[in-house]
């Protein structure tokens, strides 16, 4: 083994164990005077090397301004230690989408394109010693404890890990070890590509969007796939309670979640079920989206990170923080469920007129899953006070359609909202590699203010 690549793998295997058995807090206090510490060093050493933060002496984190993705790619150079401007780094990335080989690199940093829309899509930098680090904590945060000798133990058969993304990552092939065999699936070529090959496989670990575990458990529940995997993780979407129930029902596994975003790697799910915020690695505000402090926008401050700097960096996600600590004793916070992005709230008038009031998503969900299995997939656009609903039906779609606004009109008057006016149509299924997106406000009612 070179000495480099032992290096690499030793920087893993530090980080694995540090965040494996030492950084495990009981106490909030501990996790608070931890990240404290970190963030000390943090802002005097590392972020005043970026041109943005030059000069500044910053002792706390409040005296930044809030940033968000539109403001990194704004000034992109001034938000990396390296002074990487766009234009040196975005030909790296589109070239490694188009040729689908996702190796190339500037020098040792790999650049990743976040997964939104064209207009709004992130690029993100990482070392190749940030790389290895995530890559321990990654697996830190994941492995189950019946694998872990499958991991450690030289004399045993490497763990298998099968990965389902729409792009492969530098990032993630950092798995690949002789401990572990690592096999990228690429969606964009569709399920049914990755089928025969994911069968020769067997993989331990699956790893995929919510949506795509569903489809390859329908797979195996229909005799087209044999693999038997006993971990099972959830990235990148919403996993839905019927998603879970039918991936459990074809491997016999609850599947878990994984909260990783370009972002960084920012929540995992503890041996209890319950997901918890990544805390001992990075700083995490609540912005409050209710009075009731329900639900929050989670402001991420990665002090762990020396090449772009995600400080006090606004995520376009919603989080419902679960009602009690969780029963595994870590005081990371836990969450109750990442509901998805903010523009997955929509809004309708109160009874009075005078304003919009937030229609949360798992809000909605629930109401529609009374409907159960007769509903098979559904969409929901609101257009100001129209709102577009496309569903597939187990029978007839006009009966469906029927009691869907009949039941939107209960949830609706439950809520004290003014009924939004319903057009229905057939849904479509979207392309194997987009994100599943059921809800979406296109444009709000004009003329009231929000208030959440
Ligand atoms: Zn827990």
């Amino acid at each position: 083994m070179s000495s480099e690549r032992f290096m690499g793998t030793l920087r893993s295997a530090v980080s694995f164990l540090l965040s494996r058995y030492w950084l495990r807090f009981t106490r909030r206090d501990r996790l608070e005077a931890w990240q404290a510490r970190q963030l000390k060093r943090f802002l005097q050493r590392v972020l005043p090397q970026a041109q943005r933060f030059k000069g500044r002496a910053v002792t706390a984190l409040d005296d930044l301004p809030l940033m968000d993705k539109t403001a990194l790619m704004g000034d992109f150079a001034g938000f990396n230690t390296r002074g990487l401007s766009l234009a040196q780094v975005l030909p790296v990335a589109r070239q490694a989408e188009a040729s689908r080989d996702f190796n190339p690199t500037l020098g040792d940093i790999t650049v990743g394109l976040s997964s939104g829309t064209s207009g709004n899509q992130g690029v993100f930098l990482v070392s190749t010693q940030e790389r290895q680090r995530w890559a321990g904590i990654l697996l830190a945060r994941t492995v189950p404890r019946h694998l872990l000798p499958r991991l450690l133990c030289p004399w045993r058969a490497p763990l298998r890990i099968a990965f389902f993304l729409r792009a492969n990552s530098r990032l993630y092939t950092t798995l690949s070890s002789r401990r572990i065999d690592f096999a990228f699936h690429d969606l964009t070529l569709g399920l049914s590509a990755s089928l025969a090959q994911l069968d020769v496989q067997n993989p331990d670990v699956l790893v995929a969007p919510a949506t795509v575990l569903r489809g390859l458990a329908e797979a195996a529940l229909a005799g087209r796939l044999t693999i038997s995997p006993t971990h099972i993780l959830s990235v990148a979407e919403v996993l839905e309670r019927d998603d879970a129930d039918v991936v459990q029902a074809a491997f016999g596994v609850v599947p878990q979640q994984i909260y990783q975003a370009s972002e960084g790697f920012l929540g995992y799910t503890c041996e209890k079920g319950t997901l918890h915020l990544n805390e001992s690695h990075l700083h995490i505000e609540a912005d409050w989206l209710d009075v009731e402090r329900t639900r929050f926008q989670p402001i991420i401050t990665d002090f762990s990170r020396r090449t772009q700097m995600i400080v006090r960096y606004r995520l376009n996600d919603i989080l419902r923080v679960a009602e009690k600590p969780c029963s595994c004793g870590r005081v990371e916070r836990a969450i109750a469920a990442v509901e998805g992005r903010v523009d997955d709230i929509l809004w309708l008038p109160d009874l009075a007129g005078s304003q919009l009031r937030a229609l949360y998503p798992d809000v909605l969900r629930r109401a529609l899953l009374m409907h159960g299995t007769t509903l098979q997939e559904y969409e929901i656009h609101q257009h100001g006070l129209r709102w577009q609903i496309n569903v597939r039906a187990a029978g007839d779609h006009a009966d469906l359609c029927r009691a869907l606004g009949d039941s939107l009109q209960a949830l609706c008057r439950q809520q004290q909202l003014q009924s939004p006016l319903l057009s229905f149509g057939q849904w479509q299924a979207p392309p194997p590699h987009a994100k599943r997106r059921r809800l979406k406000l296109l444009q709000l009612p004009e003329g009231l203010p929000c208030t959440y």
